[in-house]
């Protein structure tokens, strides 16, 4: 096991210097006052696996808020607290953030419910943690520094590549840990360890699952699509037959599993052509997955799941859109003529961008995802040059007239019928001033 000077040669040559710096300064604000902080969770998992993290999570034995109050003092930047929860967050001038706790202990009132709050030592705070690999800490105090604190065998853990479990009780305590379990054992291609598997189907046989919030499924779920291939992570869920929270239609089966491939190549290609004009893959593989359940359905989904509003509009009135825009596209399949650029510009314009990427996922014809592709290189960007003071200038009366003149301008233009200001003008005089 690392010893103390190990870790804090290995943190000096792994971190980037300005982390390195920040830690040796956390540590001395905490000298300071008094109190032992400790650097915990993620960071420290990821530090041993050799895996790039800078989300740092401190724990202050005593009051967090109290320290990050200094912290922002000695570091002229600003903190954000939350007195309820004795968290705090420190926000640099570049926006860099360190989240920071207090030890506490938490009394779970019934299974599922939010838990109350109260000072206690770091052990019994890592002891809340969901698995092993999430339970390591490492002292930051001067006379500390570098010292690992696992209580729980978590470097046995990392060694094994095993996510296990606290206790018996944890996924009845909180049963979105069985959604975690899944998330990080694919994420770090780790196995869920036998007994804490047992206890997993457990839970979920017995009902626990049901009673979490739709907010914190939901959020769960969200996470797992947000990893950066998270099939893996839906054929396990569905293993553990977790999907049914989403919906009890939801099935795996092989349009799933094609659909969803089909997402990550579009996905990445997608991303590795249009930095600038970000999508959202995890709310494109959200629509994926749902893709077999029908409008009703998708409601009801939406409600169990308590979707934030603007959100729910787009996987279930925006997903109609896209479905139409997909039968539009399915016809012109049968056309004698392609369309022209002006028609697949007008049909899918309307739409938002991680529509039209999941109407692509769903295509099976090459011509359709030539007509999106074609859309997204070509036309998505393309505008006039002329605007309304143009069309004044010209002697027009403004009115809706305007939008119509313009509209059909931007046609040409996207058709190749216009190509530059003085062919813009000449075609508005032309079609629209004789
Ligand atoms: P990521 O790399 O995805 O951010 P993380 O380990 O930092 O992973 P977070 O979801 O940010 O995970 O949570 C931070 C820490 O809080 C975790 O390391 C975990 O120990 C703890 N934690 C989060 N959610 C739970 C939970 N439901 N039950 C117990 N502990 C949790």
């Amino acid at each position: 096991w690392l010893k103390k000077k190990q870790l804090a040669r290995f943190l000096r040559e792994r971190l980037p210097k300005r982390i390195h710096d920040l830690l040796r300064d956390f540590g001395q604000v905490a000298d300071d006052l008094g109190l032992n902080l400790f650097v915990v969770g993620g960071f420290v998992r990821d530090l041993l696996l050799r895996q790039e993290n800078f989300d740092i999570d401190l724990v202050v034995e005593g009051d967090g808020i109290a320290f990050a109050r200094r912290c922002a003092e000695r570091f002229a930047c600003r903190f954000r607290s939350h007195e309820k929860f004795g968290t705090a967050v420190i926000i640099f001038e570049d926006g860099f953030k360190v989240d920071v706790a207090s030890a506490r202990m938490e009394y779970y009132s019934r299974p599922a419910a939010l838990p109350t709050v109260e000072y206690a030592s770091i052990k019994l705070d890592l002891f809340r943690r969901d698995f092993t690999i999430n339970t390591l800490a490492i002292a930051l105090n001067r006379g500390r520094y570098g010292e690992l604190l696992d209580f729980f065998g978590g470097q046995r853990d990392l060694k094994d590549k095993a996510i296990r479990v606290l206790h018996n009780l944890s996924f009845v305590e909180d049963p979105t840990r069985v959604f975690r379990a899944v998330r990080f054992e694919q994420r770090l291609g780790f196995r869920i360890g036998r007994p804490t598997e047992h206890l997993l189907r457990g839970a979920v046989r017995q009902g626990f699952v049901e009673r979490v919030g739709g907010s914190r499924l939901f959020r769960e779920l969200e996470l797992i699509l947000r990893e950066p291939d998270p099939w893996p992570a839906v054929e396990r869920l569905a293993s553990f037959d977790l999907l049914r929270f989403v919906h009890p239609q939801l099935k795996l089966d092989k349009t799933l599993a094609r659909v969803f491939a089909e997402a990550s190549r579009v996905v990445h290609w997608y991303q590795l052509l249009f930095l600038e004009r970000p999508c959202r893959p995890w709310l494109i593989y959200f629509l994926c997955l749902t893709s077999a359940l029908g409008r009703e359905a998708m409601a009801e989904a939406c409600r169990r799941l308590n979707v934030p509003p603007r959100i729910a509009r787009l996987v279930t009135e925006g997903r109609e859109e896209a479905l139409a825009v997909r039968q539009r596209m399915r016809r012109w399949r049968h056309r004698k003529k392609p369309p022209a650029a002006s028609e697949i510009y007008r049909l899918l314009h309307p739409l938002e961008r991680d529509l039209v990427l999941f109407v692509m996922s769903l295509a099976e014809d090459e011509r359709i995802k030539q007509w999106i592709s074609h859309y997204f290189n070509h036309l998505a960007q393309v505008k006039c040059e002329l605007d309304g003071d143009d069309l004044r200038q010209l002697g027009i009366p403004p009115g809706p007239v305007y939008r119509a003149i313009l509209d059909d301008l931007l046609n040409a233009r996207l058709d190749g019928r216009v190509t530059g200001r003085d062919e813009e003008l000449a075609y508005v005089r032309r079609r629209h001033l004789s």
